[in-house]
């Protein structure tokens, strides 16, 4: 495994370190970048062979040949998941599919902070298990990756980098790129996500593990094996800072990473790992897997619709720097058990969550960079949130 050195990133505002402005074509952001003139169509035509089919459920999580509530049938140890995108990838080093793998490794010195790593070893892949908060520059391993004569390669990346990485990938000349990509939401810097920590335990440091769960519950793991779940409804969220998610991360607009082969997530799993097979190569990923994965059909239940309405009108007051509407104090554990229970599930939990992420990104750029609407919102979020009186959109999404 290798951790290079990177050259220095020059100050952008909307920027989330992708590695691209530490190249050496120090001009690639303008046409790579998803928060400057982001064309998914254009771009799924050339991943895919085709863009997104705008009447079905394809609005919400782009282009899809087959999705899939999924787990490894031995869970990997340290994995956020059951560790199928580890496995994937490591599964492509040992049948020499790739000569090496662009992934995220834990910082020495912080578990939590993303260091980016080129792993050429099956071996190495465990260590990139886990979930990370914050920004690291990973695509700019291409450059070393290029120059070390390697030519196949695996990137697992969030939609912002895979993004980037679809852009400006043909001009290194890889024979091939296997993209694994996750959904990604409600990222922040790892110094702000330590003081996340901070107001949820006690000893934030023996905290191992967190994720935002589809049963509307946080769960933490401790050093000491112990696990706890906090409902939603009781994170002190209202109690951050109004900076404390980048502008970046409230108003990307690619949730599922719709530019990658293969997307590994957990919406739409009803407590279980939600896999979209995107094209050829995504199910050639998946196959690698052979009996090692379990799969099942997804399913839903339930009406996202009051979840997203009620979503809308509290982020409407947050972005116009009113107050959060706030339930009393003693309301909240009741109502926080009870959510579960009423909320949507699987898909529906997923469409909620895509359209909520779509909301944000209409209101935050409309007050904060109104400038930037026009260019940076593509065709597919403005009609996700016409549904809901937002944007021009120019039809009505289905459900
Ligand atoms: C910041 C963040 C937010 C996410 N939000 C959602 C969400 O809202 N909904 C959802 O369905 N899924 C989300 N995911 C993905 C989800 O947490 C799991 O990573 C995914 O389901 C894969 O699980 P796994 O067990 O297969 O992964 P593992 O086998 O444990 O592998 C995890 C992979 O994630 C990569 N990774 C870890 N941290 C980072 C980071 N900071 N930046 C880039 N890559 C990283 C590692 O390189 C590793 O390859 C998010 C991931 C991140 C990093
Ligand atoms: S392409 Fe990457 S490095 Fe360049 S501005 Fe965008 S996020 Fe930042
Ligand atoms: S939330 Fe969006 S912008 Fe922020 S890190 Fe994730 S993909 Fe990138």
């Amino acid at each position: 495994m290798w951790t290079p050195a990177f050259r220095p990133a020059p100050h952008r505002a909307l920027c989330t370190d992708c590695g691209v402005s530490r190249l050496a074509n120090t001009r690639a952001c303008a046409t790579a970048c998803q928060f400057i003139q982001p064309d998914y169509d254009v771009a799924e035509r050339a991943v895919h062979g085709r863009a997104r089919d705008m009447g079905t459920d394809e609005l919400f999580f782009g282009p899809v040949r087959a999705m899939h509530r999924a787990r490894l049938r031995s869970p990997l140890p340290g994995a956020q998941w059951t560790g199928i995108t580890t496995r994937i990838a490591e599964r492509l080093l040992e049948t020499g599919a790739v000569d090496a793998v662009l992934a995220m490794v834990p910082d020495p010195a912080d578990r939590w902070k993303p260091v980016p790593a080129l792993i050429t070893e099956p071996a190495g892949m465990a260590q990139a298990r886990g979930m990370r908060m914050g920004y690291a520059p990973l695509l700019a391993l291409l450059e070393p990756a290029r120059d070390r004569g390697f030519r196949r390669l695996a990137v697992i990346g969030i939609p912002c980098q895979v993004h980037a990485l679809r852009k400006i990938e043909a001009e290194f000349g890889f024979e091939a790129i296997f993209v694994i990509g996750t959904p990604c939401s409600d990222n922040t810097t790892t110094e702000s996500f330590h003081r996340f920590l901070a107001l949820l335990a006690p000893r934030p440091e023996t905290v191992t593990y967190l994720e935002f769960r589809a049963d509307m519950m946080v769960e933490l793991r401790f050093e000491d094996g112990g696990r706890r779940l906090i409902p939603f409804l009781q994170l002190p969220i209202a109690d951050l800072p109004a900076d404390f998610f980048p502008l970046t991360c409230r108003t990307c607009v690619d949730y599922t990473n719709a530019l990658a082969d293969i997307t590994v997530g957990y919406m739409g799993g009803e407590g279980e790992q939600w896999l979209l097979v995107r094209n050829d190569r995504g199910a050639e990923l998946l196959a690698l897997l052979g009996d090692e994965v379990l799969l099942a059909p997804v399913g839903e239940r339930g009406d996202r619709t009051p979840h997203v309405k009620a979503f809308l009108d509290n982020t409407r007051r947050a972005a116009g720097g009113l107050p959060l509407r706030r339930m009393p104090k003693w309301l909240r554990p009741i109502v926080g058990r009870l959510m579960p229970r009423f909320a949507p599930k699987g898909l529906e939990f997923a469409r909620a969550r895509v359209e909520m992420k779509a909301i944000e990104t209409l209101l935050h750029l409309e007050r904060q960079a109104p400038a930037k609407m026009r260019r940076m919102v593509p065709p597919h979020v403005r009609r996700i949130t016409a549904r809901y009186g937002l944007g021009a959109g120019d039809a009505a999404p289905p459900g």
